[in-house]
């Protein structure tokens, strides 16, 4: 027991199923041939007949009883095993490639088989093959898999691969590849769902909330969409329980709308406390704004934050601040917790406000905001762990045209940054690097700031590394014109006469964070553009080109999808999604109703 723990650690497997899914690679027959075909395995009862040697290597001629013929073998590389074994006159199976050569049947380094009618699985894994075989011999048995919970034809189908009959069993198997394949793709969903289930483990709430938030909706200055009104209402049904904290991640493209759900999130909470916590002191001041903007004005609203606080932290009714209000020791205990843009914290901080909230074995609700999109396949899936909403629309389209350029569009954009700028617009530009290096083939932040400079007011340039970013950002919006920077401008930050982005070296980056830079863009419904300016215009041109797709799909679920089916593209990827599960059978991309049938089996 201890010993076979040992070997699953090996392994990298936590369930039965992980085992189970292991699955050979090929099978060895050992049942004995019906007629000798050259090209092919043949398994034959042999006699030595004689024993020679050939330029040093073992040669052995046998006979063939069944088929009166002989059939000669050299051994290349023979040790005193195969002198021991191999003595004139006795009787082996043998089995191994026949050849023939001038009439002659040959068989290069034929094996001795020790038992006939046999097949063997062989299995590749990262332990010896002899324990591989063992644990599964011990562990997939049709009690095991039923006691899994899978049924008739799944447990058939399983026993069918380690364990099959005959070799007939195994020409079945391969005649219906496309059902087993199924099969095995339903297991490893559904092996997966159980392993994230096992893991979830609900908590008492605090309390239940349940404050009133139609006058709020009502009065805004404008109609939520039907997706803001369902995560609301999900978030509803959340609040009202207290037997249960809720544990709820919200996914929406940028620009779905997702600070409106924040805030009837608080109306819920009211008259009891809630908490938003944000990633960047920019992002946090954002939100501020708009809380003292939407919510009435019997709410209290107040602002932590690294660049200045506002109101008074301990009394309001709505907290809204950076990372820093994890170091306050005064914090209310409050019953909602909620973190805006939750990919941009490490689990331990997502932890951290959770669990400062907690009372004994009491948790605060818990909503985190995501605009990262996921597939649906996997949003079914990780809902087993955590409820997950998704906001597949945004409240209006917006105009931006995606396009990619090289070098000799070089001009045009120049007139159209112009253009632009004329019109009160602003431009920002994406750059790789900061500063110069051999590995990439395009100009960094440092080598190309010279350039924009000298030919225009206003420009102003940032990067991750900047101590002054936050400040730059804020003057920037206000007065610059053009904003060179790297990837840093992910971070949601509304520039609403931001209309132009130039993301150079494109085909580098992930479709994720290209999606993220792209909505940095027509935020107000102004019409924009997204140029992708690539060196290798023309294989990133060509229609079925990752970046062509980018340019012909706007919605973030959409670009979700298009990253899976490029993943394995060789593309240097910069892994903003997060990496997730690899599957060996599922294809996240479309197995969809696999996966549903999964899930409904689990829940
Ligand atoms: P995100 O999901 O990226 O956080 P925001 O909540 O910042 O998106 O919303 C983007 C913009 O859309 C904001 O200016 C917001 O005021 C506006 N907005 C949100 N909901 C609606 C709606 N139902 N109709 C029109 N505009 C909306
Ligand atoms: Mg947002």
């Amino acid at each position: 027991m201890e010993n076979d723990k040992k070997l699953f650690v090996k392994l990298k497997i936590t369930s039965l199923l992980d085992l189970a899914l292991i699955v050979p690679n090929s099978y060895d027959d050992t049942s004995l041939s019906q007629s000798i075909t050259a090209g092919k395995t043949g398994t034959f009862e042999a006699i030595v007949e004689d024993i020679g040697n050939l330029n040093g290597k073992l040669r052995i001629s046998f006979l063939l009883p069944k088929f009166h013929n002989r059939i000669s073998s050299i051994f290349f590389r023979a040790t005193p095993y195969h002198y021991q074994i191999f003595s004139k006159g006795s009787t082996h199976y043998i089995q191994g490639r026949v050849e023939e050569y001038n009439g002659y049947l040959q068989m290069t380094q034929p094996k001795s088989i020790k038992k006939i009618n046999h097949i063997i699985p062989k299995y590749k894994s990262a332990i010896k093959h002899c324990n591989l075989v063992e644990l599964i011999s011990k562990y997939i048995t049709e009690q095991n898999l039923y006691n899994e919970g899978l049924n008739n034809e799944e447990v058939a189908t399983l026993l069918s691969i380690h364990f099959p009959k005959d070799i007939n069993q195994i020409q079945e198997n391969n005649k219906f590849k496309n059902n087993i394949i199924e099969k095995l793709k339903f297991i490893e969903a559904y092996n997966h769902i159980k392993k994230l289930q096992s893991k979830r483990i609900d908590y008492p709430a605090l309390c239940s909330l349940d404050g009133e938030v139609d006058s709020f909706v009502d009065n805004l200055p404008f109609v939520l969409t039907r997706e803001q009104e369902k995560v609301i209402g999900e978030i509803r049904l959340d609040l009202n329980h207290s037997n249960k904290a809720c544990k709820r991640m919200v996914v929406g493209d940028v620009g779905s709308g997702k600070t409106m759900v924040i805030l009837a999130s608080v109306m819920m909470a009211y008259p009891q406390k809630s908490i938003l916590m944000a990633p960047t002191s920019l992002l946090a001041l954002q939100l501020y704004e708009e809380a003292c903007k939407y919510l009435p004005k019997h709410i209290k609203t107040a602002l932590v934050s690294q660049r200045g606080s506002q109101g008074d932290y301990t009394e309001a009714n709505f907290v809204i601040g950076t990372h820093a209000i994890l170091y306050k020791d005064d914090l209310p205990s409050v019953p909602l917790v909620m973190i805006d843009e939750q990919h941009r914290f490490g689990s331990k901080q997502r932890q951290m406000l959770e669990s400062m909230m907690s009372m004994s074995d009491k948790r605060p609700h818990f909503i985190q905001f995501s605009a990262t999109p996921i597939p649906r396949t996997q949003a079914m899936m990780q809902s087993a762990l955590l409820d997950v909403s998704l906001i597949l629309s945004t409240p209006f389209d917006r105009e931006v045209t995606s396009k990619i350029i090289g070098k000799s569009d070089f001009t045009n954009l120049m007139s159209h940054i112009k253009d632009e700028i004329t019109k009160k617009h602003q431009i920002l530009i994406i750059y790789p690097l900061v500063e110069q290096s051999s590995e990439v083939p395009y100009q960094s932040l440092d080598e190309s700031r010279d350039y924009w400079e000298k030919r225009f007011d206003n420009v102003f340039v940032t990067h991750g590394g900047d101590k002054e970013k936050e400040n730059k950002l804020i003057e920037f919006r206000e007065s610059g014109d053009i904003l060179l920077a790297t990837t840093v401008v992910e971070v949601g930050i509304s520039l609403p006469r931001l209309t132009t982005i130039v993301i150079v070296g494109a085909e580098r980056l992930g479709l994720a964070t290209l999606h993220q830079l792209r909505g940095r863009v027509g935020r107000n419904g102004l019409d924009s553009s997204c140029y992708l300016f690539t060196n290798d215009i023309e294989s990133t041109n060509k229609p079925l080109s990752r970046l062509n797709q980018f340019c012909n799909t706007t919605n973030g679920f959409d670009i979700a999808k298009l990253d899976l089916r490029f993943r394995d593209s060789g593309d240097i990827l910069d892994g903003t999604i997060q990496s997730g599960q690899k599957f060996k059978w599922l294809n996240m991309g479309e197995d969809e109703e696999i996966v549903a049938k999964a899930k409904s089996r689990i829940s």
